[in-house]
């Protein structure tokens, strides 16, 4: 293991892809790695042995990106999702918001699904863990409930390779579809974003790949 891997040591299951390893996509041109729906779907996937085993009763999908491997994972656990929307990022920027953590939407206790959380084992769904700022809020905001979740886990499609910002207790386990470097990572449901259509954003994400080291050399 990496020192870097080695800051995230409290990792229960392990990631598809060594971070300096084979198997990982190299940036594009402007520097950012692009991902197909493919590639967040089986990095997804991967997870679902795992997540079954952790056996949650609700997931909790943080917004916007957390939505689609949410989703995706409800096929598979066949629990059903809660949104929430936390806001660290300045869009427009890319640059992380110096506020911190904002909430924007919070999931309804009182509602059927809401009324799973206390009591019972959780599972926090995002697309990137990157300083684990997000996560630390809202595992936070979960275990200070009246009456909180019995257990908390957390699911990332991609896991950055760094040093994190953010701690989460020892007790909340932590699964990742990949580990990955510390670039701007782009996704499908965010391809106009950047300027692009879903047809030219799955070309680049097939460019990453193609330009990465996908193991052949051994
Ligand atoms: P963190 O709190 O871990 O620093 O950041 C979490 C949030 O920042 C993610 O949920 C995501 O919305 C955004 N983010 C961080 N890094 C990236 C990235 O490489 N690509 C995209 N699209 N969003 C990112």
């Amino acid at each position: 293991m990496t020192e870097d891997a080695a800051a995230t040591t409290h990792v229960v299951t392990t990631a598809k892809q060594d971070p300096a390893g084979k198997g990982q996509k190299a940036a594009a041109s402007d520097g950012k790695t692009y991902y197909s729906y493919a590639d967040v779907h089986e990095a997804v996937v991967s997870l679902v042995p795992a997540l079954k085993e952790f056996d949650p009763a609700v997931i909790i999908a943080i917004g916007g990106g957390g939505y689609v491997p949410a989703r995706m994972l409800r096929t598979s656990l066949k629990i059903p999702v809660l949104a929430v929307s936390l806001e660290l990022y300045d869009d427009a920027t890319n640059t992380i918001s110096e506020v911190g953590v904002r909430k924007i939407q919070w999931y309804d206790e009182r509602s059927d699904t809401g009324s799973r959380v206390a009591g019972n084992r959780v599972l926090v769904v995002d697309e990137v863990d990157d300083t684990r700022t997000t996560l630390q809020y809202c595992v936070e905001e979960l275990a200070r409930a009246d009456d909180p979740p019995s257990e908390i886990a957390v699911a990332v499609v991609h896991n950055k390779i760094k040093p994190k910002k953010g701690v989460l207790p020892e007790n909340v386990s932590y699964f990742t579809g990949v580990n990955v470097p510390d670039r701007w990572n782009c996704y499908p449901w965010d391809a106009e974003a950047y300027g692009n259509d879903i047809r030219r954003h799955e070309e680049l994400a097939r460019h990453c790949s193609e330009m990465g080291n996908n193991g052949d050399d051994d």
